[in-house]
């Protein structure tokens, strides 16, 4: 499964995918650039409570978080700037649900294999055989402990920077016209 770099770069490109960064609001996108990284790398905090790969991997948790944030939003109302916009909830889902798509797609190498992604219609665990991603490793006694991971983030880098990269070009293309 990826690292949180990876995790982080892919919340960015979906988070920017359904809410563009204004192209005159730089601070502005790399605010929420930040949010998004948080919210795509969230799903692992249940290593923390030795659960991992479970429920906060599964794409309900994804829209629980963007009920959450339009509920947060609403009590907010205009004060509530960007986190009170109708994109925001849908934006912080799809950062979040990044990690469920990057964690199916990458190899796993500790039980249980795969992650609960359609929790909580599913408790199984899912695992992709294309395995675009190596699995970090977390053992860092073994010898090869470094040399092996900055191999997976290399490959993370080199799929998942020109991605952002695109997102950007793309989203900030918007017809003339529109804000
Ligand atoms: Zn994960």
């Amino acid at each position: 499964m990826p690292s949180p770099i990876g995790h982080a770069l892919a919340g960015i490109a979906a988070g920017w995918l359904v809410d563009p960064p204004g192209a005159r609001d730089a601070r502005g996108a790399l605010r929420r650039a930040a949010v998004f990284a948080l919210a795509a790398t969230a799903p692992d905090l249940d290593l923390l409570v030795g659960a991992h790969s479970g429920p906060t991997h599964g794409l309900g948790a994804a829209a629980i978080v963007g009920v959450l944030v339009w509920i947060w939003g609403r009590g907010r109302g205009r004060s509530g700037g960007w986190g009170g916009s109708r994109t925001a909830p849908v934006a912080l889902a799809a950062a979040y649900a990044s990690h469920t798509l990057l964690d199916w797609l990458g190899s796993d190498t500790s039980a249980p294999i795969g992650i609960m992604a359609l929790w909580p219609f599913s408790r199984d665990y899912y695992e992709s055989r294309l395995h675009v991603f190596m699995a970090i490793s977390r053992r860092y006694w073994l010898p090869d402990f470094w040399t092996y991971n900055l191999r997976a983030l290399a490959r993370e880098l080199v799929i998942l920077v020109p991605l952002v990269a695109a997102v950007l070009l793309i989203r900030r293309w918007r017809p003339a016209g529109r804000a």
